[in-house]
């Protein structure tokens, strides 16, 4: 029977959803409420096998590519036409938690075991997605399986990225059993949601059920240098000096400033701060720092930018030092499809479910994919904010509503 209107949707098993979680969980435990499945090892293969297993008893079949990335196929009555998919990934942080990734795959999952139940068919197919290494803790950079897919990455430069422990990609994913053959074009997509925990306390602060994600904000990292002149502690008269860490120390503060200044989307941080000299009785003659700026909108990114520059100048030359200030590294911000940014929103009110429209301060998967296929990412709170850590949770109420959200969204879009 196929679908016509909002009434006649099913509700998504919550119970199963939650076990799910839990069982999930069981690999790689860390602590009480914890995991740990760095990418490509033994626990991210347990994690990978358990999920394929699910995907198999729900009556889909299996594909992965050159990433490792996984791909479980729903037919639809059309199998001409491309998939609606939705995922995310299930390896986590060295301490991380049982939501992180693993919610966007699992409730992904739950909405195809939702329509098996109820006996709906649609006229798309229906694809739940495992990317890669996400989290880029075992292999530098992070969100690597859908980098690769979406064509940021080649193939060569793929098989010969090195873990922290000195193996190659290629061959671990060889070894974890999930290195395929599929392509881009064997794997045709309509749209793709990825759900995903917050991480951060906006939600839980304005009571929202859901958060819907129209963008994930741009990144840009300077390199900052600061030259001054060494010299001693005890002989060297306070006025004369040509401090680079004071001017440093100034720096940090007058940034910060610069991002309040840009309003409540703008980040501006400072991770890391290096001396060339490390001892308690001299005056410091360099520092280094890179600054992380952030925003969602690519005029203010670049305008912050621009100004964070300036006010390293200004304090190094207040100081008597001097600034060299260098681009590393820049993401521009990613806008999500307005039709599927559109469908989560229609969903949530059908559900009638409180939600707020708001960027992604992360980067996810979705923002590589949503170079593709039209994509939008849709949000559930969590306690306190909590991510990249053990005491990480979503109540089963909020996964629930997450996922009647998504299942609502993709059915709408496959019918
Ligand atoms: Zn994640």
């Amino acid at each position: 029977m196929p679908v016509r209107s909002f009434d006649e949707f099913p509700t998504i098993n919550a119970d199963r959803l939650w076990a799910r979680h839990m069982e999930m969980a069981e690999i790689g435990p860390v602590e009480e409420t914890g995991s740990c499945r760095l990418a490509l090892t033994k626990e991210d293969k347990a994690a990978r096998d358990l999920f394929a297993r699910w995907c198999r008893d729900a009556g889909m079949q299996l594909r992965s590519d050159r990433a490792g990335n996984m791909f479980a196929l729903r037919p639809g009555r059309d199998d001409r036409r491309p998939a609606v998919a939705a995922g995310s990934h299930l390896d986590t942080q060295p301490h991380g938690g049982r939501f992180d990734g693993v919610s966007g795959v699992l409730t992904a999952l739950e909405v195809v075991e939702t329509l098996n139940d109820a006996e709906i068919e649609t006229e798309a197919p229906l694809m739940v997605i495992n990317w890669t290494n996400e989290e880029g803790v075992r292999f530098a950079p992070g969100l690597l399986g859908s980098a690769w897919f979406a064509g940021r990455i080649d193939n060569e430069t793929l098989d010969e990225i090195l873990s922290t422990d000195g193996r190659r990609f290629a061959d671990e994913a060889d070894a974890v059993g999930w290195r395929g053959a599929a392509s881009r074009d064997d794997l045709p997509m309509d749209a793709f949601f990825e759900l995903h925990i917050e991480q951060g306390p906006v939600l839980e602060a304005c009571g929202a059920d859901v958060g819907i994600v129209a963008s994930v904000q741009g990144l840009r990292w300077l390199d900052v240098q600061v030259t001054g002149s060494d010299a001693h502690a005890g002989t060297t008269p306070l006025d004369g000096r040509r401090d680079a860490l004071l001017a440093a120390a100034a720096m940090l503060v007058e940034l910060s400033a610069t991002g309040r200044r840009e309003g409540p989307d703008a980040r501006v941080s400072v991770g890391r701060l290096k001396t060339a000299t490390d001892g308690p009785s001299t005056v410091v003659g360099q520092a280094e720092f890179v600054i992380d700026i952030r925003h969602p909108n690519a005029a203010i990114l670049n305008r912050l930018r621009d100004r964070c520059r300036q006010v390293c100048k200004e304090v190094a030359q207040a100081h008597g030092c001097a600034a060299r200030v260098s681009d590393r590294f820049a993401v521009p911000p990613t806008q999500f499809d307005s039709t599927c940014v559109e469908a989560l929103e229609q969903a949530a009110k059908s559900l009638q479910l409180s939600y707020r429209k708001m960027p992604s301060g992360a980067l996810h998967d979705a923002a590589n994919v949503a170079s593709l296929v039209p994509t939008a990412m849709l949000f559930i709170p969590c306690r306190d904010g909590i991510s990249h850590n053990v005491a990480e949770y979503a109540s089963n109420e909020h996964l629930a509503a997450g996922c009647n959200v998504l299942l609502r969204a993709m059915l709408e879009r496959a019918t």
